[in-house]
């Protein structure tokens, strides 16, 4: 029962306290309060707080506590930094809140914060998003820590060797920075060459509330679109649902973004599909009679604009318990899309394909296997990833064969609905590209980086004959979701009995 070297204890950590620059603890007793070990409960399931068990438990932790005490104490001592850093500002939009010390070597630790799923032992830190001020033409070594997460009752981690992060001067334009992973303590290095005062740092390209609300305004009084409020936040934000395309369309589509705060990814996916629906109901109109495209572009609002991680602000996963119907006291912002859904039913207005869009460090397409019409559901999917592989960049591939993840979007939407729904992993650090062109096929090897960006050139990986790997960025996105047009348009070709003539 050793725990995890990198579980500290929490309780200990906040009673270190540094004033005038010298460390000052009044941590006192915190074993007699079981409520200091909230981290240490999960392997063993259950309430333990108030347990015989929490009492033992608490009394291990003294014994194995001297090195991660000694550990975080080395870090809070060093009274006189050498660390250029001034200052880590997380006073605007999205920001995830953050604390930080001063290492003995000049490294910075920056101590990310855990959101928590309720009457579970999950919890999840993986946002970035902070503003670094510190003389330019200084170096800044951040190491970046409190990555345990817990998923589905498993401790794992957010990130990996091939982590990336993004910088940026004015929070526009962002360029990918390399990380230095270490496995053992589970932290990020980065040694960030101060080009500027202040320079933003952020796990992805931020998308936040206000980025939607400048989409909105853009595109709210164009033809065939419909903004439309299906119901509201745990802190009461409006929840939108965007429709484009002809209302009488004899398919439709379901997109859903940002179920989780950190990942921005679908969101300039979206970005990108929208553009383009736009721009081809002027030259294409007949694209646009064959399906109406509906997008729920940020479920988890609330998170987002408290830049949290993972869970709603009542601790409900909205990628989770899918297989019943939402509690809407705890996860208004999904009994609000069953709601939605239930209505376009009843309308005879099905979606034909639902997608919910992620960010991960694999960037597959999760395909579960139901106990329900899995060769049918397999069926339909299969098609989809194929044409995702002819009309996109998307090389990642899908789950394998023993996949199962019920109560996710993707499993409960089919079970529930009948609606051929999947979760789509975009990968958050690099991506596989053939060297090819074409719409939406992302760089080529003539031409590895978009015109008009500012982004690290991709590099050709040699163990992928013919392959080049770029990280990841707005504008990749962008792209793909311009080619989901044609993968729809294909997708729905020659299926069933609301065939669409050409
Ligand atoms: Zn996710």
């Amino acid at each position: 029962m050793t725990p995890h070297p990198i579980y500290y204890h929490p309780q200990t950590y906040n009673a270190m306290r540094l004033t005038n620059g010298k460390p000052l603890s009044f941590g006192g007793p915190v074993a007699q309060r079981c409520t200091a070990f909230p981290t240490i409960g999960w392997p063993f399931g259950g309430d333990l707080r108030r347990s015989r068990l929490c009492r033992l438990v608490a009394a291990a932790w003294f014994v194995l506590l001297p090195g991660a005490a000694a550990a975080v104490e080395s870090e809070a001592q060093a009274t006189a930094p050498e660390s250029p850093l001034i200052y880590i500002d997380t006073s605007f939009e999205n920001a995830s809140p953050v604390d930080w010390s001063f290492g003995e070597s000049g490294e910075v630790f920056v101590n990310l914060m855990y959101d928590h799923q309720r009457s579970s032992p999950n919890r999840a830190a993986g946002h970035i998003f902070f503003a670094v001020e510190a003389p330019a033409g200084s170096t800044v070594r951040l190491v970046l820590q409190r990555f345990d997460n817990v998923w589905n009752g498993k401790p794992g981690s957010p990130v990996s060797e091939r982590t990336v992060l993004r910088v940026s001067e004015d929070g526009k334009r962002w360029s990918a920075v390399g990380t230095q992973y270490d496995k053992t303590a589970n932290r990020l290095t980065v040694d960030l060459s101060m080009t500027a005062g202040r320079l933003f740092v952020a796990r992805l390209e931020p998308y936040r509330l206000s980025d939607l609300d400048e989409l909105k305004r853009r595109i709210a009084n164009c033809p065939g679109v419909r903004i439309e409020t299906i119901g509201r936040t745990v802190e009461g934000r409006e929840l939108e649902m965007i429709s484009i395309g002809r209302a009488d369309a004899p398919h439709h589509v379901l997109i859903r973004a940002r179920a989780h705060p950190w990942e921005t990814g679908g969101n300039w996916v979206i970005e990108g599909l929208i553009d383009r629906l736009l721009a081809d109901a002027a030259e294409h109109p007949n694209r646009q009679s064959r399906y109406q495209v509906h997008i729920m572009p940020l479920a988890n609002k609330d998170g987002v604009a408290r830049g949290r991680t993972r869970f709603n602000s009542r601790g409900y996963d909205l990628n989770r318990q899918w297989g019943a119907p939402a509690d809407p006291a705890l996860a208004p912002e999904n009994a609000a899309l069953e709601a939605w859904l239930q209505r376009m039913i009843a309308a005879g207005k099905r979606p034909g394909l639902a997608i919910d869009l992620h960010n991960d460090e694999q960037g597959k397409l999760h395909l579960s296997r139901p106990d329900e019409g899995a060769e049918a559901y397999l069926g339909l999917m299969n098609r989809f990833e194929s044409l995702l592989r002819k009309h996109t960049w998307f090389r990642e591939g899908s789950t394998g064969a023993t996949f199962r993840n019920p109560g996710s979007f993707g499993e409960g939407l089919w079970a529930r609905y009948q609606v051929p729904a999947c979760v789509l992993e975009l990968n958050a650090n690099h991506i596989s590209v053939e060297a090819q062109s074409g719409r939406g096929a992302g760089p080529t090897a003539e031409k590895p980086v978009s015109e008009g960006t500012n982004r690290s050139p991709a590099r050709t990986d040699s163990s992928k004959n013919n392959r080049l790997e770029r990280t990841a960025d707005a504008e990749l996105w962008r792209q793909m979701g311009a080619g989901l047009v044609d993968v729809f348009f294909d997708f729905f070709a020659d299926t069933g009995e609301n065939r669409d003539s050409r």
